[in-house]
């Protein structure tokens, strides 16, 4: 049959009407606001936009990219720092990206005039951070591939400046490994390095100092290399936020604190991920010890139906909400809590910024669900604010706090106050000619908090169980005491769902219920990292657990397994626990469970403990480690896994010590050798920590 006019019409609209909704997002010139799906790791690749980062710096007019592996945030937000003020102060037209989003191949395209940074958290045992795994390989692989086809010989890179800084931890042995790996790299390729290599160390707890001792000698090497003409910063708005009288908070379209689009419209849908939670229902909550101010979680999240899995030795994410307490002290200080249910709007004002947060929503939905309110606060963050101060003194005040680190560290830092608290201790006044641009973008993302599962994914594969002692800290010389926000979080709705008479611990009102009642019946926002934690996958090797204090989480799981396996006849090899506390009638959290699996396993299970405060001297669990030398070493010749968990700060390098020690000594070998020994176990998997 012929086709008349009419149906051409037809065909033709169908044609166009299907192309457009199959090329959704991808072709259409809109920025994709990453709330408005599910993002999806590889976001740019997915969405369509353009992974040639040469190319997006010359069509959006720039001429510095700042690149970040980011795990926890943090990195993140050091890159938008960066950006920020290569803008305001050196005329820099500045990019963040995701280093995921681009591509590695053509870097020995950089042009010239422009600059490249590089913000790298190193993660876990040197590890790059997941959005850096694939640039990670591609420039400390065997061969760097780059299209053009040049290989290392010729310096590819010689045009490319780059700027470098490391986020690490020094109590990991491979400290800042990302860092130092990818800018030997780079070097070797030819790039020219601008300054040096700076190294942010977490572990002593000066990563803010670092990186402002850091960045001052290069932006004066940047300065010169590109011919910067340093000027006074002025406050430039990132994103413009306008408020909408017209629509109601109540309406649809508004983020209540929704993780996500579909959360908020109600059709969330897996696959669930670090992307897009979960909404678990906590079946189960309960404390496994209560004295004065320290208290232990025990719950039991349902994952049945939700398509997650999970093996033994994972870690689950929780989503938390602020302190209903703290988000009401943040919007006075910043004098919005008479309109903090009005509807606004945020939007990048350069195309290229990315809002940190879902939009349209409410001032009270931002700092409760998606600002890290509660955080330390940054001397580099309060000095932002002296402009907008309400009064001279407080004016002055906040410059020298911005100026004097020692100062800062004495009325700030010291006394543990988040920004909010900070601002009250300057002054009574309210804050109220701070831009809200500002504080989103000198304020966190709420990141997720990791806790090891201390279930067995064979016992109970739909139920993942946590352990979580619940942040309640006065450190020296702090006036107040630091409440943890998701642990404090959770110890709200153990009490909720067990009908506790407070429901509200120290007054702190969490909103328990969640974004449009969606939590309510103790829900909460979860996701599954998966993690090299794992048991030996012949369960007659032995196993070796040092697990003091909430580190025994993950070994609850593996004894639980282990247990299962020797019910059902398997054969399940020594299984031995060093486990630490105060006092065995305090805080031996599973005292009775562990009874419970001795009778199971019989003399296959043995668990050495060490309390602290129960003798005239302190024992940990590294000094039962040593006395037990004979008993660990026989079971390494046996070929036992070795495991860590919990402290990183102090016990897990003791341990990794003492350790190397018992090997020298009982088998006559020099110092070195055992430590050397130690390092081979860690390289083969056969020595594992989960240590934070
Ligand atoms: P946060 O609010 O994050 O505070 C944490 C600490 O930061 C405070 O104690 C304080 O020292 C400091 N701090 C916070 N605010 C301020 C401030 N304003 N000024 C100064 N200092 C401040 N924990 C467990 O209990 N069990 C586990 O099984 C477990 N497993 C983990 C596994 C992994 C892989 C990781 C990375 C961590 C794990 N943790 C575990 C730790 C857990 O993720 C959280 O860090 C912990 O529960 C505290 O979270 P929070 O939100 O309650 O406290």
């Amino acid at each position: 049959a012929q086709l008349d006019t009419l149906d051409l019409v037809v065909l033709v609209a169908l044609l166009v009407g299907s192309i457009a909704y199959f090329t959704k997002g991808s072709y259409w010139a809109v920025p994709k606001d990453p709330y408005a799906s599910a993002a999806t790791l590889n976001g740019a690749a997915k969405s369509g936009k353009t992974r040639d980062i040469v190319e997006k710096m010359e069509e959006t007019n720039k001429n510095c990219v700042i690149f970040y592996g980011s795990q926890t945030g943090t990195a993140e937000d050091y890159a938008s720092r960066l950006a920020k003020e290569g803008s305001q102060r050196f005329g820099l037209k500045t990019l963040v990206a995701d280093i995921e989003d681009y591509d590695y191949e053509n870097l020995d395209k950089f042009p010239e005039d422009k600059v490249a940074f590089f913000v790298l958290a190193t993660y876990g045992e040197g590890e790059p951070t997941d959005n850096a795994v694939e640039f990670y390989q591609f420039f400390t692989g065997e061969d760097v591939a780059f299209e053009s086809g040049a290989s290392a010989e010729d310096k590819p890179l010689s045009s490319m400046k780059y700027v470098a800084f490391g986020l690490g931890n020094n109590t990991y042995e491979h400290y800042n490994a990302m860092v130092r790996q990818v800018d030997t790299a780079l070097t070797k390729l030819g790039a020219q390095r601008i300054g040096t290599a700076g190294e942010g160390d977490d572990g002593a707890g000066t990563m803010e100092e670092d990186f402002l001792a850091w960045k001052e000698p290069m932006w004066a090497a940047l300065s010169e290399a590109m011919d910067l003409q340093e000027r006074e910063a002025v406050y430039e708005a990132v994103f413009s936020v306008v408020e909408d009288d017209e629509k109601s908070p109540e309406e649809e379209s508004v983020y209540l604190g929704e993780p996500t689009a579909s959360h908020r419209e109600g059709s969330a849908k897996g696959p669930f991920s670090a992307h897009n939670p979960y909404i678990a229902p906590i079946v189960e909550s309960s404390e496994l010890f209560t004295v004065k101010d320290r208290n232990c979680l025990h719950m039991e999240i349902n994952i049945a139906g939700s398509n997650l899995s999970y093996q033994t030795g994972d870690h689950v994410a929780i989503w938390p909400t602020n302190a209903g307490a703290e988000v009401d002290r943040f919007l006075e200080v910043f004098g919005i809590q008479e309109k903090r249910h009005s509807v606004i709007n945020v939007k990048g004002i350069d195309v290229t910024a990315k809002v940190p947060i879902p939009t349209p929503t409410t001032y009270d939905a931002a700092v409760r669900y998606y600002m890290e309110v509660c955080a330390p606060v940054s001397r580099q963050f309060v000095s932002t604010l002296a402009p907008f101060a309400p009064d001279e003194e407080s004016k002055t005040e906040i410059v020298r706090l911005g100026n004097d680190k020692d100062y800062f560290h004495e009325k700030i830092t010291n006394q543990c106050f988040t920004i909010a608290q900070a601002l009250q201790s300057i002054t009574s006044k309210p804050f109220t000619a701070v831009p809200f641009s500002l504080l989103i973008e000198g304020i966190n993302k709420l990141q997720p908090r990791y806790y090891s599962i201390s279930s067995s994914s064979l016992v109970q594969k739909d139920k993942i169980s946590i352990t979580a002692v619940v942040e309640s800290v006065r450190l020296p010389g702090a006036t107040h005491i630091v409440k943890g926000v998701t642990t404090n979080y959770l110890l709200a709705l153990k009490q909720k769902q067990n009908g506790d008479p407070s429901p509200d611990p120290h007054g702190l009102t969490y909103s328990i219920q969640g974004p449009r009642n969606k939590y309510d019946g103790i829900h909460v926002p979860v996701h599954v990292r998966h993690s090299n934690f794992k048991l030996p996958s012949d369960p007659s090797k032995p196993i070796i657990m040092v697990g003091p204090g909430t580190g025994v989480a993950p070994f609850r799981g593996f004894i639980q397994e282990r247990a299962a396996l020797a019910a059902k006849g398997e054969k399940v090899g020594t299984t031995l626990l060093f486990f630490g506390c105060r006092k065995s009638d305090e805080d031996f959290i599973y005292k009775d469970e562990f009874k419970t699996f001795q009778d199971q396993m019989g003399d296959s299970l043995k668990i050495i403990t060490a309390f602290s405060r129960e003798g005239s001297e302190k024992v940990y669990v590294q000094h039962r480690l040593k006395e037990n030398a004979e008993l660990v070493s026989e079971l390494l010749k046996q070929k036992a896994n070795f495991y860590v968990c919990g402290d990183a700060a102090n016990m897990a390098r003791e341990v990794n010590l003492v350790l190397g020690h018992i090997i020298a000594d009982q088998r006559g070998l020099p110092a070195e050798k055992g430590e050397e020994m130690v390092k081979h176990m860690r390289s083969s998997g056969s020595y594992q920590e989960d240590v934070w």
